[in-house]
């Protein structure tokens, strides 16, 4: 389905399944867009290299004070060189990967909720329910490799990219979003 498609059922998913507030809605598009890093034209892969783009220099020297401030004030997050290694490790793969293989399986969802959950821990089902649901609606519209490094394909292709039923899923994904935000969850 489209990033925007994505994108929207992932904050109606976290609105719906868990109720979260503002900053669990956030956790969830970003797992609802993070899958399609792997590919180069998505919204994720397209905002991803832009932000590098503009932020890299100032974004390394951003994070490695942080890095440092951390270690001076003894952090409370655990183990922060295997997280930053784990991190770039995953940034690697979905970046480097074939479509829908390794950010579009169980272990690209366990690798990155886990990431969150060190972090961000009250943030990471939010998280992790947006990247299910992206998983789950890449089934309806196409195959994934859900159990990479099987290469078994595992999905339908009911609801083709771009069709109707992806305009359809975008528009009632967003009539809930907007009905929620404006107070009246019962038209829904
Ligand atoms: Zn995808």
């Amino acid at each position: 389905m489209l990033g925007r498609t994505h994108l929207a059922v992932g904050a109606a998913g976290a609105f719906l399944l868990t109720g979260a507030g503002l900053p669990g809605i956030g956790a969830a598009a970003v797992g609802s867009l993070l899958p399609d890093l792997d590919q180069e034209n998505s919204l994720a892969a397209r905002a991803f290299s832009s932000f590098g783009r503009k932020t890299g220099p100032a974004g390394m020297v951003f994070f490695g004070a942080l890095y440092w401030w951390n270690t001076l004030t003894h952090s409370h997050i655990k183990h922060q060189p295997a997280l930053i290694g784990l991190a770039a490790v995953f940034l690697a793969a979905a970046l480097t990967s074939r479509h829908r293989t390794f950010t579009h399986s169980l272990l690209g969802l366990a690798v990155s909720a886990g990431l969150v959950w060190a972090v961000l821990p009250k943030l990471a089902a939010s998280f992790a329910l947006g990247y299910a649901l992206h998983l789950a609606a890449d089934m309806v519209s196409g195959r994934v490799t859900l159990l990479w490094p099987n290469p078994i394909k595992i999905g339908t292709c009911l609801a083709p990219t771009g069709g109707m039923v992806d305009l359809a899923v975008r528009l009632v994904s967003a009539a809930y979003i907007a009905a929620n935000l404006i107070g009246t969850k019962t038209i829904l």
